[in-house]
């Protein structure tokens, strides 16, 4: 019925091998989550950001990763619906938030300068939480200041309830902490909300940069981005540019204006240990 109902609704859909192959594998996802916690199999990967304006590496985004003993190394995709119906600590904006800080602690710590990470934080951390609250007492407890944290959310998060998302948002933001919108252009991209919401930088869609080097999309993404970027800077808002794959989606996104970029070409998301707080990178001509 709700594959039907995915589908449009209206029609019918025929429960067959696939369907009962994919609910199994959810039911067997579901019971060893159980005990991935206990265990220790999550663990935070980490992609590195890079400021276009400096060509320096001044964040990193975490990125949710279960380790789990049969299966191996399993991203979101492969768990994150289970994960958030489920009560595992992990899908908890708690566990997340306080390994964030302690690793922004440890970075900044090592290197004496200030850097960034970032979190993608589900609708129920933002509403069904305290979120400032807790965001104070974990930094203090890693001896970090707030603004070592950046909260990523998507317009799908915001818009499931926007009164109870911009007043957490806008709580957090009065601490130091930067917010960012994530997926830019992909969902409801409304600019009356735009105009509304408190965020420090909107995340252009990897979709769009893809499509600025597809022949057949380069036009209207190339329009696209640069309308983005416009309306950021007219707003006051910082603009990243995810999913750089190519020298020549990173020389665009840097003539159109981005301010930061994400990427494959940059790094890929990596254990703690790989990164490199503040390395400067450049690519080609453009990047020097
Ligand atoms: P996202 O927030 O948009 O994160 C970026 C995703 O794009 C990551 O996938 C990253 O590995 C991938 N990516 C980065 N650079 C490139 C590139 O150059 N090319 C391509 N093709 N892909 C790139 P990942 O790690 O599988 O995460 C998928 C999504 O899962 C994330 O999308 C985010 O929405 C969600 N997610 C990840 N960690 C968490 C978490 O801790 N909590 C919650 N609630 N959601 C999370
Ligand atoms: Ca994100
Ligand atoms: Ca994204």
């Amino acid at each position: 019925m709700y594959q039907a109902k995915r589908a449009g609704g209206s029609q019918v859909w025929s429960f067959g091998k696939e369907d009962a192959l994919r609910l199994s594998h959810r039911r067997r996802l579901r019971a060893d989550l159980e005990s991935a916690s206990a265990a220790r199999q999550f663990e935070l990967y980490y992609q590195p950001q890079l400021d276009l304006h400096t060509g320096r590496i001044f964040g990193a985004e975490a990125l949710l990763r279960w380790n789990h003993p049969q299966l191996g190394l399993l991203t979101p995709a492969d768990f994150l619906d289970v994960l958030l119906e489920s009560s595992a600590y992990e899908a908890t904006g708690d566990w997340l938030i306080r390994l964030a800080f302690r690793q922004a602690a440890k970075w900044q710590t090592e290197n004496s300068i200030p850097f960034k990470v970032a979190v993608n934080l589900s609708a129920t951390t933002i509403q069904n939480c305290d979120l400032a609250a807790l965001v104070a007492e974990a930094a203090e407890a890693a001896c970090v200041c707030p603004s070592a944290l950046d909260i990523e959310v998507t317009e799908n998060v915001v818009m499931s309830d926007f009164a109870a998302a911009s007043r957490a948002l806008s709580e957090v933001r009065r601490l130091g902490v930067t917010v960012s919108l994530d997926d830019f252009g992909t969902g409801y991209s409304s600019l009356a909300y735009l105009t509304r919401l408190p965020v420090d930088r909107i995340k252009i869609d990897k979709s769009f940069v893809q499509e600025l080097t597809a022949k057949e999309t380069c036009h209207r993404a190339h329009a696209m981005v640069e309308a983005m970027v416009a309306l950021s800077r007219a707003l006051g808002i910082r603009t990243v540019a995810e999913g750089i794959e190519t020298e020549a989606q990173f020389a665009l996104v840097k003539e159109l204006g981005c301010d930061a970029v994400q990427g494959y070409l940059i790094g890929k998301p990596v254990l703690a240990a790989r990164i490199e707080p503040y390395a400067k990178i450049s690519f080609g001509t453009v990047g020097a």
